[in-house]
């Protein structure tokens, strides 16, 4: 057991739009397998069909393209342990349920929803168990030929687990440590439906951990009562010693840190909870994503990734690779994560910069070309590598960088009252001859000769940038000025000046 090949599986149940939940456990399968040199799967869980939703498992392989996890085997993958989509493995589960009835370890139950509901209502916390199940219409209380004679007649029935009671199931788990219950606690559960001729979730899971020779089990999931209700499957089988291990992730809980994340806490305040948008196929309804809110893939998963790990020092910013090389499953913690997504915006903006000036170009220039606007990449380099380090999301730029593409309308009128004086208009009449008369047009020989020319006149510096600033950008924000005129160079820049001493007079 502890040399076989590690092998990992992310399975998600196509019911709808990954929630961010499940991305931190599939990014923890993805680092723990990459870590170990062993296989991540990709297994579909779509056994039942009531909850089955279009669309899902699409946008689920969408998701994962985009943060740029990486399945080595499984649904659109392929590999040698396929069918990796649970309805297409019909056949396999008939055959493991089949054994299970045979060794008498389950049973055919014909109890319809109404007889349980009424069961219920007879009964305080009615559980179908071993205190109850002769008392209801299965093929351990009914003689042997009705039960033949009720499945060849079409009857509906499941079949269930059939659980020993005052049975110690020790459940081993890589984070929460040994936790024993006792098997009394368990219902009988259903393991497969004729009606569907599909097994429940539960039997499918387990028999396809066994089949694809899952060594790691690393879920997401509640952890009552399915881990010890599949340590007695496993025990069933016989199985136990290839029995996956498992870890169990803590729960996502709210940024104020008291109860399970939801859909609802993000739309309260502001982040997405799915990686990408999603229109719900039903009502329409949209559901937005970290994709299209404008937050790099990076950012996603070094956020993610310290959701309920740390690597032990104060380290925050590690790439994939770093991850890799440092994610320690052990370490995990077993209380809740607290979903703090101020720093998720915090690690968008750090990998912004972090980012190469081109890279966050090409990002950007789509943006720039939306508001009607051409410039050529390295200009537009230029500009981001002035202007990302001011904003927390690509989009941000264009608010903040808007004055090197459109020239000011209009000029602020407090920043005017505070900065334009008397003789501004003069000043700048000479300034623009100044900058006109230059060859080099450089930052650097825009700056000296400036400089100098405001030295000789005895003028203030200051004074002297604020109108002139107001003049290219209309108010008085933006990097330093000879940044800005170099940007926009010398036909640019004077035009602008031409018109500010027009209008300001
Ligand atoms: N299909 C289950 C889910 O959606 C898989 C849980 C597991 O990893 O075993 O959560």
């Amino acid at each position: 057991m502890n040399n076989r090949k590690v092998r990992v599986r992310f399975a998600p149940s196509p019911t709808g739009p990954l929630h961010i939940g499940g991305v931190r456990t599939a990014l923890y399968n993805y680092l723990f397998a990459k870590q170990h040199g062993g296989d991540l799967i990709f297994r579909l869980e779509d056994t039942d069909s009531n909850r089955f939703v279009p669309g899902a498992e699409e946008y689920i392989l969408e998701s994962f393209k985009w943060l740029g996890i990486k399945f080595d085997e499984g649904v659109s993958f392929g590999g040698e342990y396929g069918p990796y989509r649970q309805s297409e493995r019909r056949d396999i589960y008939k055959k493991y349920v089949k054994i299970l009835l045979d060794a008498g370890k389950a049973y055919i139950a014909f109890d319809t929803p109404e007889e349980l509901d009424k069961k219920r209502a007879e009964i305080d916390n009615f559980q179908y168990d071993a205190s109850t199940r002769m008392m209801m219409r299965n093929s351990l209380s009914m003689p042997a030929e009705e039960v033949e004679a009720l499945i060849a007649a079409g009857e509906k029935y499941v079949v269930r687990f059939k659980i020993e009671p005052g049975e110690k199931v020790v459940v081993n788990d890589i984070i929460r440590g040994a936790v024993t219950i006792d098997s009394s606690i368990l219902d009988d559960k259903v393991l497969y439906k004729s009606a569907d001729e599909l097994p429940t979730y539960h039997l499918a899971n387990i028999v396809d951990d066994h089949l694809m020779e899952v060594s790691h089990v690393i879920r997401g999931e509640e952890w009552l009562p399915s881990a010890p209700l599949h340590v007695l499957l496993y025990r069933a089988f016989g199985w136990e010693d290839t029995m996956p291990a498992f870890a169990h992730l803590s729960l996502l809980l709210k940024p104020e840190g008291n109860g399970k994340l939801s859909k609802r806490d993000g739309d309260r305040l502001g982040f997405p909870v799915f990686p990408l948008e999603w229109k719900d196929p039903a009502t329409g309804a949209i559901s937005s994503g970290y994709r299209e809110s404008d937050y790099l893939p990076e950012a996603v998963i070094n956020f993610l990734a310290l959701l309920g790990w740390n690597p032990g020092d104060d380290v925050e910013m590690m790439d994939i690779d770093e991850l890799i090389k440092k994610f320690d499953l052990t370490h995990c913690s077993k209380a809740g994560a607290r979903f703090d997504y101020k720093k998720m915006i915090w690690f968008n903006h750090e990998y912004i910069i972090k980012k190469a000036d081109s890279e966050i170009a090409e990002i950007f220039a789509p943006m720039v070309q939306a508001h009607g606007v051409s410039v050529d990449m390295p200009t537009l380099t230029k500009i981001v590598s002035l202007m990302k380090g001011r904003v927390n999301f690509v989009h941000e730029l264009w608010d903040a960088s808007s004055f090197y593409f459109v020239a000011p309308e209009s000029y602020d009128e407090k920043t005017v009252k505070k900065r334009w004086k008397e003789d501004s208009a003069a000043k700048m009449g000479e300034l623009a001859a100044l900058l006109e008369s230059l060859d080099d047009f450089s930052i650097e020989n825009q700056e000296l000769r400036v400089k100098e020319w405001i030295e000789s006149k005895g003028y203030s510096l200051g004074e002297i940038m604020n109108a002139f600033r107001l003049t290219l950008v209309g108010e008085g924000k933006g990097p330093q000025m000879f940044d800005i005129s170099g940007i926009l160079g010398k036909e640019e820049t004077i035009a602008r000046m031409k018109r500010a001493i027009e209008v300001l007079g």
